[in-house]
């Protein structure tokens, strides 16, 4: 049965990188038999300009049905003076938590070809290959109480509040298993164990879990160590585990590792590997409408789509392959743009990998 994909362009630069993308899925559909049927739907602030909301209930049914989401990005200055709770980027928060999709997981890959890209020394980064598994539906961005109130001395008071259920640690330290065991079989949990007493029950549950997988070395590190480690000797990684918060902030550290936003896709999958995948950078609007974004981390996600819910690891491997062989042959957009390369658009970058596939 063919499998259904919802494209949400959203954005800025939105539409632009996922008109490429879509390229790929379409030259993967006619030419190589991958059995899709892709539908489109409005999220954030395009959303909110047609409906008057970022997450219309159509869009919702329609993310409801997929087997696999593709986002663009979603924002811009047009919504920022909006109330806080319709403003875009609630309609990415209520995908995510409609579709329960609490495991997210960000590859940090530097590409050789864009050393140069990175502010740290090419001898701690070159070959770097990173998965971070960020739990994303629970912890202190979600736990209650939160707010602030009013103490007796008129002082103001803010408060939130950092819980876990062993469930909810045990299913995603199995997804990170899982990816480690498809990698290089080491995984490093990240907790605060020595202060908080959640992330203790955390490290405790994540060992349980490892009695099930042998195979997989286990470590653990304490959430500022591994932030220092990071950027001191990033190559010692392989897959990492983290909290909410943790996981937001490392995310980030790790990517910003191989210098270029436009290079790097994710995934937010569900307990069925159902998922919504998306590049890590925003909607860009300084240079939207301009053709020059680049348009790799989102083609790249649909590999992860590829990989992690259509179950078509060989179809994955060739876009990463693809991705790499333009790289190769000296293509880049202005965001990756050196001396003695040739500058292409979002369009043309696009036109590239379809070529290669
Ligand atoms: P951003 O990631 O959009 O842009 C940061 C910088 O990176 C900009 O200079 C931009 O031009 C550049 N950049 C980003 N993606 C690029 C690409 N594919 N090719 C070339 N250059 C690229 O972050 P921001 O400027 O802080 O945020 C802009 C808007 O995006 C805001 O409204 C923000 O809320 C939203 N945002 C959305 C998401 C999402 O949809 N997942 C994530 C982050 C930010």
């Amino acid at each position: 049965m063919s499998k259904k994909i919802l494209i949400l362009p959203g954005d800025g630069i939105g539409p632009e990188i996922v008109t490429e993308a879509v390229k790929v899925l379409a030259t993967l559909r006619d030419e190589q038999g991958l059995d899709i049927e892709m539908d489109e739907a409005l999220v954030g602030g395009a959303a909110i300009d047609a409906t008057g909301g970022p997450l219309p209930d159509a869009t919702l049914d329609l993310a409801k049905e997929a087997d696999a989401i593709l986002l663009g990005a979603v924002g811009g200055h047009k919504w920022e003076s909006l109330d806080i709770s319709i403003r875009p980027e609630k309609g990415l928060l209520g995908l995510r938590s409609e579709l329960n999709l609490f495991a997210n997981l960000r590859p940090a890959i530097l590409y050789p070809q864009l050393a140069d890209a990175s502010t740290l020394k090419p001898e701690v980064v070159s070959g770097l290959d990173i998965m971070i598994v960020r739990e994303l539906t629970g912890g202190i961005y979600f736990g209650q109480p939160r707010g602030v109130r009013e103490l007796d001395n008129g002082e103001r008071q803010g408060y939130n509040t950092l819980v876990y259920s062993e469930s909810e640690v045990d299913r995603i330290a199995r997804v990170a298993f899982d990816i480690a065991m498809k990698r290089g079989k080491r995984l490093c949990s990240v907790d605060k164990a020595n202060v908080l007493e959640c992330t203790e029950m955390w490290r405790e549950v994540v060992t349980k879990v490892a009695e099930e997988h042998p195979e997989v070395e286990l470590s653990h590190m304490y959430v500022d160590n591994a932030a220092m480690q990071l950027v001191k000797w990033p190559k010692q990684f392989d897959v990492m585990v983290t909290t909410n918060m943790f996981g937001d902030i490392l995310s980030d550290c790790a990517a910003m590792l191989t210098g270029s936003i436009g290079m790097l896709p994710s995934a937010s999958l569900d307990e069925n590997s159902k998922g919504m995948y998306e590049p890590i950078h925003g909607s860009a609007p300084d240079i939207a409408g301009q053709g020059v974004a680049n348009p790799l981390a989102t083609i790249l996600s649909v590999a992860m789509m590829l990989r992690y819910s259509l179950d078509k690891p060989a179809m994955a491997e060739r876009i990463e392959a693809a991705v790499n062989k333009v790289l190769d042959d000296g293509l880049r957009t202005p965001d990756i743009m050196s001396d003695g390369m040739t500058e292409v658009s979002c369009e043309g970058m696009g036109d590239a990998i379809v070529a290669v596939l």
